[in-house]
C-alpha cells in the first residue's frame, strides 16, 4: 500500500501535533505516522472515575509561563491552577519543612555559571569552583539536577545547566501550574485544530525505515504487522531522542538510507535520555495528614523514590513518587511488583507508617517507567558536558528532506512541552521556507 503526502510527520506527540497544525493550516497536505495506538507520547492523561484526578503518568506541570503552553491551554478554555511548591527533607528520622529549599538549589547551581570556555560535567564543576562550606547547598544542588532534570551529574553538561535555568528564569519558571482537566488538554486542543486541517493521522504506525537523499521521501511502517510505504517532498521526525539514538539490531532502530550525516550523528552523541520511574498510589485517606496536614513536595535523599508529592492545593488521598536520573535507573526494567514494593519501603520509613498500614491503605496504583517504554527509550533528554550545542546540532535540516523537532531538539526548553511545541513551531517555518524556496517563481 503506497500513501502521498506533501509532509510525513513522524510521532504524535506534543511537537508532531504542534508542526502537523501549523503545516495544514497553511494549506500542505500532511500525514502523521504515531507508532502508539494513542496520541499524546509522553503527555500520558489517564481518566479513571474511582481516581480523584486525571493520574498523569507522564508530564504534569507547567513550569512557569511558557507562552507556548499558555496560548493552547487558554484556547482550550483550561482552568489552570498554582501549585503552593513548598518542600520537605527528610533528615535524621523526620521531615522538616524547608522554606529555603530554591534558595539552597540556586545557591548549588551556581557552579555552572562559572565554567566557562571549557563546559564540564556539574560533578567537576563543583569540585572545581564549589567552596567547602557549602555542603548542604552542593547536596541539593545534585539532587535537583537528578531528580528535576533526569541527568547524571558526573555527564552533565554545566553550560547546559546554566542556559536552562537562565530560559526558565525569563518565564517566572519557579512556578508551577497544573491543569485541572489533565495535561492531555493540550492534546486535544492540538487534535482538534489538525482535524480541522484535514491533516490525517495514522495511530499504531511504527515507522522502520526512512529513505531519503533525491527529491522525494520513502518512509516504511509497520501497521497491525502490515508494512506501508509513505511517499513525500520531505519528512518531519519528532521521535524522542532514546529512539533516534538506537543502534541497527536494537528494537525500534530506524534505519536511515543513505545514513544520517556526521552533524547529526554528532548531535545525537552529545545529548543524552534521562530515565524516570514515577508511581502514582491512591490510598482510601490522606493517612500522612495526621501528622503534616500541609505536605507538598517531600524529599528522602538516598531513597529508591528520593521525591515525592501531593496533590495540594487540592487536597486528596493521592501521592506521586518520582525517581529520575541514577535513581531510576537503579529501577528501570524492574517488575511493577518490585517496584511498588520500594515505593511501599521509603513511606513507610519517611511518613512513620507500618508497611503493613501502607498496604492496607493502597487502594490503586500506576507505575510509569519511561526508560522501558519501546517509543520513548527515557523520560527527557540532557546535554552531555562538552555538549551543549547538542540540541542545534539535532534540529538542524539536512538536505531539505529530513527536518527535526521534539523536546531535545530545543536548546532553551529542553525536557518540557513547552520545549516540544515549540520545536514544532520552529520545524513547521523551517519546512515552509524551504517549500516556497522550491516553489516555481511566477511571472
Ligand atoms: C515522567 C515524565 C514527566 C514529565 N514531566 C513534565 C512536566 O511536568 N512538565 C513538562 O513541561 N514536561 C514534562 N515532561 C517532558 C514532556 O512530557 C516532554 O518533553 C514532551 O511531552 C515531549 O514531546 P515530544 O513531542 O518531543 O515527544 P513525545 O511526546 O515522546 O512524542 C514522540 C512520539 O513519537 C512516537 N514514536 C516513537 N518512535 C516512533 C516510530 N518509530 N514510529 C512512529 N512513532 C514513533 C512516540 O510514540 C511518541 O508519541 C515529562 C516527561 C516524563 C516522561
Amino acid at each position: 500500500m503506497l500513501e502521498q503526502a506533501d509532509v510525513l510527520i513522524v510521532g504524535g506527540g506534543a511537537a508532531g501535533l504542534a508542526a502537523a497544525n501549523r503545516l495544514s493550516a497553511e494549506g500542505l497536505d500532511v500525514i502523521l505516522l504515531e507508532g502508539r495506538k494513542r496520541l499524546g507520547g509522553r503527555i500520558d492523561t489517564m481518566h479513571d472515575p474511582a481516581w480523584p484526578l486525571p493520574i498523569e503518568r507522564g508530564a504534569e506541570f507547567i513550569h512557569g509561563k511558557p507562552p507556548e503552553t499558555w496560548r493552547i491551554a487558554e484556547a482550550g478554555g483550561a482552568c489552570l491552577y498554582d501549585l503552593i511548591n513548598q518542600h520537605w527533607v527528610y533528615a535524621r528520622g523526620r521531615l522538616r519543612k524547608r522554606d529555603d529549599f530554591f534558595a539552597q538549589v540556586e545557591k548549588g547551581l551556581a557552579v555552572t555559571e562559572k565554567v566557562g570556555e571549557e563546559d564540564l560535567s556539574f560533578d567537576k564543576a563543583v569540585k572545581r569552583f564549589a567552596g567547602r562550606a557549602d555542603k548542604e547547598s552542593r547536596r541539593f544542588a545534585r539532587a535537583y539536577v537528578e531528580g528535576f532534570d533526569a541527568a547524571d551529574a558526573r555527564l552533565v553538561s554545566s553550560r547546559w545547566l546554566a542556559m536552562a535555568q537562565a530560559a526558565a528564569d525569563k518565564i517566572e519558571g519557579e512556578r508551577l501550574f497544573r491543569l485541572n482537566a489533565g495535561y492531555d488538554r493540550i492534546i486535544k486542543v492540538l487534535c482538534t485544530g489538525v482535524s480541522n486541517t484535514g491533516a490525517h493521522i495514522k495511530c499504531a504506525s511504527v515507522v522502520r525505515r526512512v529513505r531519503w537523499g533525491g527529491d522525494r521521501v520513502e518512509v516504511e511502517a509497520i501497521h497491525e504487522g502490515e508494512r506501508r510505504i509513505y511517499h513525500a517532498t520531505a519528512v518531519v521526525l519528532t521521535v524522542p531522542l532514546g529512539v533516534l539514538q538506537l543502534q541497527p539490531g536494537e528494537e525500534g532502530h530506524i534505519a536511515f538510507d543513505p545514513p544520517l550525516p556526521r552533524g547529526k550523528t554528532d548531535g545525537l552523541a552529545m545529548l543524552a535520555m534521562g530515565p524516570v520511574v514515577k508511581v502514582l498510589l491512591r490510598f482510601r485517606e490522606p493517612f500522612w495528614e495526621n501528622d503534616v496536614s500541609d505536605l507538598d513536595f517531600f524529599h528522602c535523599p538516598g531513597a529508591a523514590f528520593p521525591t515525592w508529592w501531593t496533590t495540594l492545593p487540592l487536597r486528596s488521598s493521592v501521592l506521586t513518587g518520582w525517581a529520575g536520573g541514577p535513581a531510576a535507573a537503579a529501577l528501570t526494567g524492574k517488575s511493577e511488583e518490585e517496584i511498588l514494593t520500594l515505593a511501599a519501603a521509603t513511606l513507610s520509613r519517611v511518613l512513620r507508617v507500618t508497611r503493613s498500614t501502607i498496604d492496607r491503605l493502597l487502594a490503586g496504583a500506576h507505575v510509569a517507567d519511561w526508560h522501558a517504554e519501546p517509543l520513548s527509550r527515557g523520560a527527557y533528554s540532557y546535554a552531555l558536558a562538552g555538549g551543549s550545542d547538542g540540541a542545534r546540532k539535532l534540529a538542524a535540516p539536512v538536505g531539505g528532506a529530513l527536518f527535526f523537532a521534539g523536546e531535545a531538539t530545543d536548546a532553551a526548553q529542553a525536557g518540557t512541552v513547552a520545549g516540544a511545541l515549540a520545536s514544532g513551531q520552529r520545524v513547521a517555518n523551517e519546512v515552509l521556507r524551504h517549500a516556497a524556496k522550491k516553489r516555481p517563481r511566477s511571472r
